[in-house]
């Protein structure tokens, strides 16, 4: 009997109109090998991992199609640092298939890096190793956080070098997201006046990603524009949940273009992105961002002007009375505002222990460290991570920075322990669930640009393989940490991060 196909791919993108997407070919690569294959990840897609390990390098290298795959790379658009870009779509991925995991939920399988395609424009449909090493790394690191991201299902070295501003080998990576529908792909068919193709996708969404809004939504008001009202409110939540998130661990994306937004809510395109070591809300990494459009404090604004656009594109299905419709989009887009702050509030009162009903001093407490933080240039992820040692007065021996003896952080923590003990949680209770949403240990930028120079440059993946390791349980204290945990000593700090397409 004839085994059964590795995959167990549906390719329901494939079945949207010829518009959407554009077939791709093989351009094989020459003598790929693996750099590592994520063998949890393959197992809760349904994959089997060792076969993954055994017959999947063909396809992850993009040298052979499985037969059940119909790869396409997809149409998409997108403001870039504000400016329109008309035409941009996958310029250097496809995608593989879509894969049904045991519970019958959808995964692309999408190939980054497998060569040109209809939409490459002058680029060589390739990627560099380094990259792909980076994306890698902090995709699974943020996953490990409990943030919603795109994975990291393999890593291949392609035995070919691609051209950077030298020659560098170059590296696919497999990337695994809900889907790879973007703001930008909404805008790609707006800006073509093409309606009808909005409605297609914005039903397909729904259908992938929001079926309960079908459920909860009747008829008549379905042809009356409210789902599609619902759909973007959707939309927008899952969006604020994925951005406080990022900033409740100091992660900076670096590049919150239309296109690199998720229809979905995952993190999507690690280029340029770090987290921040001490906290500053101007910091950028992006050498490209000179403007600091997308500095750490910048995210929620950018947010918010990404979502105007695609409020924009959504218009005309909202009803039929354009004024109401745009009357509707700027009431939500206020909205926002509140939305994104009550999640923020949360996110940080929880790192800061506070888990009773919110206390009307609590937004001062928050803003009040971070302004310590920046003014004695603390370490953003272990200031926090410190609070957790520092909830009784005599217990303060085992924190990371010694700044927390200065007068004010003194007369800050008195106030913050005296607000702690208005609930009712024991100190171990409050410690333990304080040091389950404040992480030990980050992707530090000196780390993985450690990793990525060592397996660009070397060949050497033994620090990646290290790092990927230690990322997968940032909440832990393990005794393998050495100086991981560490923010860069002077001298060891990487300001500047390239996108390194
Ligand atoms: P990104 O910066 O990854 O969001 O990519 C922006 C656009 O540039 C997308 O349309 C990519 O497909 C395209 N692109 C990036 N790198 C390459 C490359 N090496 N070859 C062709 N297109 C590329
Ligand atoms: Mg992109």
């Amino acid at each position: 009997m004839s085994q059964p196909s590795l995959f167990n791919f549906d390719n329901s993108y494939a079945r949207l109109p010829e518009r959407f997407y554009s077939e791709t070919s093989i351009n094989p690569v020459k003598t790929p090998s693996f750099v590592a294959v994520n063998r949890d990840l393959a197992t809760s897609l349904n994959i089997d991992p060792d076969r993954l390990e055994h017959e999947g390098l063909e396809y992850l290298a993009g040298n052979r199609f499985p037969d059940n795959s119909k790869p396409l790379s997809q149409a998409y658009c997108g403001h870039q640092f504000g400016h329109l870009v008309p035409q941009l779509g996958d310029g250097r991925a496809l995608l593989l298939g879509e894969q049904l995991n045991a519970q019958q939920q959808r995964f692309d399988i999408q190939l980054k890096g497998s060569g040109p395609t209809l939409f490459s424009r002058s680029g060589d449909g390739r990627s560099a190793l380094g990259p792909v090493v980076r994306e890698y790394l902090v995709s699974e690191a943020m996953h490990a956080l409990g943030i919603s991201t795109t994975r990291a299902l393999a890593a291949v070295v392609t035995g070919e070098d691609v051209y950077r501003e030298s020659l560098v080998p170059g590296g696919i990576l497999t990337r695994v997201a809900k889907s790879h529908v973007r703001i930008g792909t909404f805008q790609y068919f707006a800006i073509r006046h093409d309606q009808e193709a909005v409605k297609i996708l914005a039903d397909y969404c729904i259908e992938r990603h929001y079926p309960s809004l079908k459920h909860a939504c009747k008829q008549e008001q379905r042809s009356g524009g409210k789902i599609y009202q619902d759909f973007f409110a959707a939309v927008t939540k899952v969006q604020i949940e994925l951005v406080v998130d990022w900033m409740s661990v100091g992660f900076i994306h670096g590049v919150m273009n239309t296109d690199n937004t998720s229809i979905a809510g995952e993190t999507i395109d690690y280029g340029p992105c770090a987290f921040m070591n001490t906290y500053n809300p101007l910091t950028v990494y992006s050498y490209i961002d000179s403007h600091g459009r997308y500095a750490y404090g910048n995210q929620k604004s950018i947010l918010r002007w990404n979502l105007a656009r695609f409020a924009e594109c959504l218009l005309p299905l909202f009803g039929e009375d354009i004024d109401k419709n745009i009357a509707y989009s700027e009431l939500q887009l206020e909205k926002f505002e509140d939305q994104f702050w009550k999640s923020w509030l949360d996110k940080f009162r929880h790192k800061l222990g506070l888990f009773d009903a919110e206390k009307e001093e609590d937004t001062n407490l928050i803003g009040d460290l971070l302004k310590l933080m920046q003014a004695h240039a603390m370490d953003f992820t272990l200031s926090f991570r410190d609070l957790a040692n520092l909830i009784n007065q005599e217990e303060n021996t085992k924190t990371f920075h010694n700044t927390w003896q200065k007068p004010d952080l003194g007369r800050w923590l008195d106030k913050w322990r005296l607000r702690t003990t208005k609930q009712a949680l024991p100190a171990d209770q409050l410690r333990k669930r304080m040091n389950a949403v404040n992480p030990f240990v980050i992707p530090r930028n000196h780390h993985v640009q450690q990793a990525v120079d060592e397996a660009e440059n070397e060949q050497d993946f033994s620090l990646m393989h290290k790092l990927n390791r230690l990322y997968s349980t940032p909440f832990q204290v393990s005794g393998d940490y050495s100086d991981f945990h560490l923010p860069p000593k002077a001298g060891e700090d990487i300001t500047n991060t390239f996108c390194g397409t």
